[in-house]
């Protein structure tokens, strides 16, 4: 007995085992108890099956629901006026010098209640959602302090409880010095390893533990302590690495068993060979390299021959790519980075669910997992990559439970 059945349709499964889009013409989908039961072409479904609810989809194509597995969501305030004023020639160094940047957001979303960023990030994560995202990770790293990081974690769960979606949160302690410890790199450090860390693990908030490890972020040395520390407490570990300088991060990534090593625009063939042999995945992040107008790409090639998977996510933040499209994420990834459809597809689909630790749960159309579901109204998967500023969502389904994605997620 299956609760709803889909049919009428064609799939692009992106199963695990199959090599592209696993395309199945003519196919159905049914559901049970919010979790995909069946799945295969119309002609092949068993004819025992019942069904509670039929929906036919008009010959659309379902693909797993979007998994946008970087993000920075969470935060209050946002940073137009510094855009407005670095196009009028402002420099980063101007804005910093005024208490711009980064430490105007911390400002802000210190100065917010747990309610309140909760209000403030919804728009952004139904953004996401109308697009058919149905999981998401989000970061702290704009409290900069134990209690207020706490608050950011909160805030990201709650999202998951005001709309239909699965969130994971990643504590970013290590993201920048706050005011506070102003030349004292180390003695922040510290005081996440001894008191954000444990507290966090406490309170079990945080799925993973992520850092910057860059020269304007923290050195090797740091995220090692950081990370360590997180596998004390068992949590999983994540890594901003080699986005503006090669400092070795994807290796440091690896050394750790990282779920993924983000960005990595500087990394070297050791690093890539490095997250081959630790399956550590590869999220690449397009929205930020165009903002910042980069020029140095992350090296394709070599997560191909290594066999790296390859995630794409929006990299949400107020600073660097005030992104909410995981649509305009891959025409990027396309555009920009030379990936193939079939790579940004998986990108955002089962290789972001394996950079999430969700492998077995969500990220494709297989029997036994999380029928997280979107239904397009597209002729063929490519015209999700091609379209820039078009959004063709027909309905998304989470958990075996059909919404409508404009509708109801404001
Ligand atoms: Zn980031």
């Amino acid at each position: 007995m299956f609760d709803l059945e889909l049919t009428d349709a064609h799939l692009a499964t992106m199963r695990p085992d199959g090599a592209g889009y696993g395309v199945v013409r003519d196919g159905a989908i049914g559901i049970r108890d919010g979790q995909i039961a069946w799945v295969g072409p119309r002609s092949e479904r068993p004819r025992s099956a019942q069904t509670r609810e039929t929906l036919r989809c008009g010959g659309r194509w379902l693909l797993p629901g979007f998994v946008d597995c970087h993000t920075h969501a969470v935060y209050a305030g946002n940073r137009a006026g510094e855009f407005e004023r670095r196009l009028h020639g402002a420099t980063y160094a101007d804005i910093a010098r005024e208490g711009g940047g980064i430490n105007a957001t911390v400002r802000a979303t210190r100065a917010a209640g747990e309610d309140e960023l909760v209000a403030q990030s919804r728009p952004r994560v139904a953004a996401l959602l109308a697009e058919g995202v149905t999981t998401l990770e989000v970061k702290s790293g704009y409290g900069l302090d134990t209690a207020n990081e706490m608050k950011m974690l909160r805030a990201a769960r709650q999202l998951a409880v005001a709309l239909p979606v699965t969130v994971r949160t990643t504590l970013l302690a290590a993201h920048a010095l706050p005011p506070e410890f102003a030349g004292r790199a180390d003695d922040y450090i510290d005081y996440v390893c001894r008191d954000t860390i444990p507290a966090v693990a406490a309170a079990g908030i945080a799925d993973a533990v992520d850092a910057f490890c860059e020269t304007i972020g923290f050195t090797p040395a740091q995220v090692r302590r950081v990370f360590a520390a997180a596998r004390a407490y068992g949590l999983e570990v994540k890594l901003h690495a080699d986005q503006l300088s090669d400092l070795g991060g994807a290796a440091l990534a690896a050394e750790f068993g990282a779920l993924s090593a983000d960005h990595l625009e500087y990394t070297n063939e050791e690093g890539v060979a490095a997250m081959a042999a630790s399956g550590t995945a590869a999220v690449i992040l397009p929205g930020a390299f165009y903002f910042l107008n980069e020029t140095r790409k992350p090296p394709i090639a070599l997560f191909r021959k290594y066999g790296v998977p390859m995630a794409l996510a929006t990299d949400c933040n107020p600073g660097t790519s005030p992104l909410t499209s995981l649509l305009l994420t891959m025409n990027m990834a396309a555009t920009l980075f030379g990936l193939s459809v079939a790579e940004c597809l998986a990108g955002v689909t089962r290789n972001a669910a394996q950079a999430l630790g969700l492998a077995g749960e969500t990220g494709s159309l297989t029997a036994g997992k999380r029928a997280d579901i979107a239904i397009w109204d597209v002729s063929r998967p490519a015209e999700l990559v091609y379209r820039i500023g078009f959004n063709p969502l027909h309905r998304r389904i989470f958990g075996g439970a059909m919404d409508d994605a404009r509708r109801s997620m404001r």
